[in-house]
């Protein structure tokens, strides 16, 4: 097998002394994300290595584009460190298939005695004389790419951009709130971006809220999860706290109180778990409980940071990556959350926390969330099989 895949890794390089740990988890979570593919990997201070069949290679290219942490993705023919090889390698590529092209010589092994520019011109050479195409150093229609090193020579054209970040779990892991909605398993993904692992936190009210909507969030989960692959859901009975609320609570605080208990929960679900932070979909002034005053008053019942990777970003922004993502066809199904049952008309947006207190005292919420976070149910596994249970 002559094809490989070479994956670069990136920002993470720039990791000076974290490197080792930075490519020992890039490479443990192309592992996990391969599952159940045949192949081969392997790997150096530069570079990651996977060879395959070539059914197989075109899975793992599009499972690759998934990865955090990788820079770019290239599928390479691997020759011997022999001219001749690399010249009929070079024409194989590149007849019939382009007019103008470019070589760019990289000669990582300098025991090879032909410097790189001077073998940009022997390979540029014969290409020209063995076929039509021109040399166009500024614009051309491809350039071949030429790394001469210890191993062998890799011949390349096209690079795949890979989606950089940081790989998943560098960071440790925290809590998602997910719901329905768009934001936050945008939120989600962001946040994964930046190498911080999910579990996900989805607060249920059946029957005010529907199986459908349950399963909704966990298509989602599973959507965000192809760039983990380690994402459980847990999802929180949230029947009794809620009609608590709609009890005891004047009909402008149902929302703030709603969204304190829902705090709480997800701190005393961060603590058993051992997880670092709360995240979530919550962006600057898009509903009345998201005012800076509302999110003050939310916020203040835990000490915990929480992290809101769209806080500053406008719908169509969010809407822009929830489509790149493809979670954005799921997020418009029209099912209801916990959140849009029961609406008061007039939410409170400047929230008074003493006012929070009172109300929210007026019945033993502790208790019920002990009883909410005792009954959660975990929901692992979210590849395809798994997920159909649920369907
Ligand atoms: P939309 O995209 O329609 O705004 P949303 O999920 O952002 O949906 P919001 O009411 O704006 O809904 O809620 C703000 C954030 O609170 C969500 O992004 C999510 O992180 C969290 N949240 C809301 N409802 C739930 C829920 N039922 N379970 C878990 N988290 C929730
Ligand atoms: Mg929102």
């Amino acid at each position: 097998m002559n094809k490989l895949i070479m994956i670069k890794y990136g920002e993470l390089t720039t990791k000076k002394a974290n490197r080792k740990v930075f490519i020992n988890l890039l490479e443990n979570n192309i592992k996990n994300i391969l599952k159940g593919l045949e192949y081969k990997i392997s790997k150096d201070r530069v570079r990651m290595y996977i060879t395959s069949n070539d059914d197989t290679m075109d899975k793992i290219l599009e499972k690759l584009k998934k990865v955090f942490g990788i820079h770019s993705i290239v599928v390479a023919e691997k020759v011997n460190t022999n001219i001749e090889e690399i010249k009929t390698k070079s024409l194989e590529i590149l007849k019939g298939n382009y007019k103008t092209f470019k070589v760019n010589t990289k000669r990582a092994d300098k025991k090879f005695e032909i410097h790189s520019m001077e073998f940009n011109n022997i390979i540029g050479g014969f290409i020209l004389k063995n076929t039509d195409l021109k040399v166009d150093v500024h614009n051309p229609d491809v350039i071949l790419n030429i790394e001469i090193r210890v191993e062998g020579t890799f011949i390349y054209t096209n690079e795949i951009k890979g989606l950089g970040g940081y790989p998943v779990g560098i960071q440790g892991k925290g809590l998602l709130m997910l719901s329905g909605g768009i934001d936050s398993p945008v939120a989600g993904y962001l946040s994964l971006k930046r190498g911080v692992d999910l579990e996900c936190l989805y607060f249920e009210s059946p029957p005010h809220t529907s199986i459908e909507a349950k399963q909704k969030v966990i298509k989602l989960a599973s959507i965000i999860n192809e760039y983990s692959g380690n994402i459980k859901v847990n999802i929180v009975p949230f029947t009794k706290i809620q009609e608590e609320i709609y009890k005891n609570c004047p009909d402008s605080y149902i929302i703030t109180i709603m969204r304190r208990m829902m705090y709480r929960i997800a701190e005393e679900v961060v603590k058993r778990k051992k997880l670092k932070v709360i995240i979530n979909g919550e962006s600057i002034g898009q509903v009345a409980s998201q005012t800076l005053t509302s999110m003050t008053v939310i916020n203040n019942v835990t000490s915990l940071p929480i992290i809101r990777p769209v806080a500053c970003m406008d719908k169509l922004e969010i809407i822009d990556i929830a489509n790149n993502i493809g979670t954005y066809e799921t997020s418009i199904l029209p099912y209801e959350d916990c959140c849009t049952i029961f609406l008061p008309k007039h939410p409170v947006i400047n929230p008074s926390l003493e006012k929070a207190i009172k109300y929210e005292n007026s019945f033993d919420y502790e208790k019920l969330i002990e009883e909410c976070v005792n009954n959660i149910e975990i929901i692992t596994n979210l590849n395809e099989e798994k997920y159909e249970e649920y369907l």
